[in-house]
């Protein structure tokens, strides 16, 4: 047969189109395009030598080569793999099979016609376009190849990616591919040995075979001992070189791998010079079919919290890299994960957008959650103190979890730790915990929000709490008030806000007799105080929860609490205007003064001031602002002055 020349189908000449004239960025992956296929073609002869041992030709030597030629400007990559006979290089190199490729060139068209050129960039790196990404940086391209088992007739197939390509037969010695590009002139930067070392470290490192390149060494001779001779002039010579690791090491037997290769590997993808809490090594067959080797680290990266920070697994193909940051494969929440995920049932070719809807991610990524969560439950049953270490670096994004995380909510209420009114500072309890010590007579889960263990350990909320013995969780973190708006009970408990709606603490029919008749008593001096604060207070009733407090404000059952208020007002966020109930302690001699007051006089200018100043009180214990600190400050000092006299004149 001579040399003959056909044309591309439409399809490929589409893609060849957008290859040439479209993909600038990201060139580099052309690169682990032809070594995956070399790859590739090398698992195929390796499998077909097992029944049928001819047609390896005696050559187990498996592997990969990457050259160049500065002054003829090429790239060539070859191998010893299966190869192509004639018809299969026209149906291989001359169709797109691959629905994810059709894909991509109908995305690219649509963002080219509506003008987003700048996502283009992004999406790119995450594509592969095949053998046709060679294109991208060659004029020209020359393959010759032979299929294993058929002497050394070979063929040899050319193009300049532009509608047509030749094929002709040929010699070749051994089997396999080679591929020459021809570069284009702004693309001589890639015949370059630490440009193609450096591309190959970064795709292929873990490729299972050896990715070799001839690399020249100039070295000058030694003497008979062995010493260099210095003025002597240099020898040069062509070592092989191996430039990818070939350790998968997530493919391999877990008995085979020694504690410090596991943490060598973390080291290198983290970036972490500290040795991970815990690792997970999962291998998963069966109706899915990938292996992950995750890590969950002791500490936290400086970034977490940053919008820039990003997800820390990347995907693998069947030993290819194929993206780091893999959202579709672990939640936000989760995001300090390190490790990587190898599945063989994607395609090479997939870009971020098709794998936000990949079914088989969606599943690898259900698992993959199950396993970190079981495993920090382990970890905090089995091994407490490294738990709260770990905790102490990234209870935020377990909080973080809960809020966004439904189908785990169960899972992750076992996971968070709040300190309460029964802990030491810097010390924790879980909900199990609590609700195992709760008193046989309280009911509920009680938490009390605020800025920080000092504010809101004294609150007057506390104090009938505590008088009961009951354990008040403390909510000093901004997330914390949110969760509830997700977890609103444990274990069939409610979990409530005691600055929040009436405390229902069991009672004695006698007290609550007492109760009854205090409202009765004051109930004119209550609604005279309310109508002086009618603009800030909703209602003005008998307290439950205090002791020795004079008042203090809760919200109503539905509203917002006062903690939650101020993170919303410090995201700038709407607040939504409701107004708080001002609780008074029928204990406390204030509510008599008050009322004896009012029973002389019910116009007494008092009564108002003295309102406006329990008003003004039960904001600072909660930690907030007056609405009026300088009437508030002068009120105050007339009292001053009103007592200090009252002591002078007793003298
Ligand atoms: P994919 O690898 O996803 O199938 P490519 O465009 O990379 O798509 O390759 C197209 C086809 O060409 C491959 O499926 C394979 O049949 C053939 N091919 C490419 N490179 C080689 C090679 N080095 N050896 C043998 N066959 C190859
Ligand atoms: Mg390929």
């Amino acid at each position: 047969m001579t040399k003959s020349t056909m044309k591309f189908k439409t399809e490929v000449n589409q893609l060849l189109e957008l290859v040439v004239h479209s993909l600038y960025s990201h060139k580099e992956i052309f690169l682990r395009e032809l070594i995956s296929n070399a790859s590739d073609a090398i698992d195929k002869v390796k499998y077909e030598g097992l029944v049928n041992k001819e047609i390896l030709e005696n050559d187990e030597n498996y592997k990969i080569s990457v050259n160049f030629n500065e002054e003829a400007n090429t790239i060539t990559v070859s191998d010893n793999g299966i190869g192509m006979t004639h018809d299969e290089v026209i149906t291989n190199i001359g169709t797109i099979a691959k629905s994810g490729t059709k894909e991509f060139i109908k995305k690219l068209k649509e963002m080219k016609e509506s003008g987003k050129e700048k996502t283009e960039a992004e999406m790119i790196g995450q594509f592969g376009v095949g053998f046709y990404s060679a294109f991208m940086i060659s004029d020209r391209i020359v393959i010759t190849t032979r299929k294993a088992g058929k002497g050394n007739d070979a063929v040899r197939w050319e193009s300049n990616g532009q509608e047509q390509f030749t094929i002709e037969e040929c010699k070749k010695d051994g089997r396999g591919t080679e591929i020459v590009m021809y570069l284009k002139e702004e693309d001589k930067e890639y015949a370059s040995e630490w440009r193609l070392k450096e591309i190959v470290k970064k795709y292929s490192d873990y490729i299972a075979y050896p990715v070799a390149m001839n690399v020249q060494k100039e070295e000058k001779p030694k003497d008979e001992e062995g010493k260099v001779i210095e003025d002597a002039e240099a020898i040069i010579t062509i070592e092989e070189e191996i430039l990818n690791s070939q350790k998968a090491i997530w493919k391999k037997d877990k008995k085979d791998i020694s504690d410090e290769e596991y943490n060598d590997f973390y080291k290198h993808i983290s970036h972490d010079y500290s040795e991970p809490m815990e690792r997970l090594h999962l291998s998963v067959e069966g109706m899915l079919d990938y292996k992950a080797l995750l890590y969950i680290p002791a500490k936290a990266p400086h970034d977490l919290f940053m919008k820039e920070s990003k997800i820390g697994i990347s995907l693998y193909v069947k030993n290819v890299f194929i993206m780091d940051d893999c959202k579709p494969l672990i939640p936000e929440y989760l995001r300090f994960v390190k490790g990587v995920v190898d599945s063989s049932d994607l395609p090479l070719n997939v870009s971020r957008e098709i794998l936000q809807e990949d079914k088989t991610l969606e599943k690898i990524k259900k698992n993959l959650v199950k396993k970190v969560l079981d495993s920090l439950k382990q970890k905090k049953e089995k091994e407490y103190d490294k738990y709260l270490e770990f905790y102490l670096e990234f209870g935020k994004l377990i909080k973080e979890g809960l809020y966004s995380d439904f189908q785990n909510k169960e899972k992750l209420s076992e996971l968070i730790l709040f300190e309460s009114s029964k802990t030491e500072l810097g010390k924790f309890v879980d909900l199990k915990t609590y609700v195992k010590n709760m008193p046989e007579e309280q009911k509920d889960i009680y938490f009390i929000a605020g800025d920080g263990r000092a504010a809101v350990e004294n609150s007057p909320h506390l104090e009938k709490f505590k008088e009961k013995g009951f354990e008040i969780l403390f909510f000093t973190d901004p997330i914390d008030e949110f969760i509830i708006g997700m977890l609103t009970e444990y274990e069939g408990k409610a979990i409530k806000s005691i600055g929040k709606g009436e405390v229902e603490l069991d009672e004695s029919e006698d007290e609550k007799k007492v109760k009854e008749e205090k409202k009765k008593e004051y109930k004119d001096v209550l609604e005279m105080i309310q109508s002086k604060l009618d603009e800030d207070i909703k209602e003005v009733r008998i307290s439950n929860r205090l002791t020795n407090s004079a008042v203090c404000l809760v919200a109503d059952e539905n509203d917002m609490g006062a903690n939650m208020e101020k993170i919303f007002k410090a995201m700038n966020q709407p607040v939504p205007k409701s107004k708080r109930i001002l609780e008074i302690n029928p204990n406390h001699s204030i509510l008599n003064i008050m009322k004896s007051l009012f029973d002389k006089d019910k116009d007494n200018a008092k009564i108002g001031e003295y309102a406006e100043l329990l008003y003004d009180q039960a904001i600072i214990a909660e930690g907030g602002v007056v609405k009026d600190p300088v009437k508030f400050a002068q009120k105050f000092s007339d009292l001053m002055v009103f007592e200090g006299n009252k002591i002078n004149s007793e003298k």
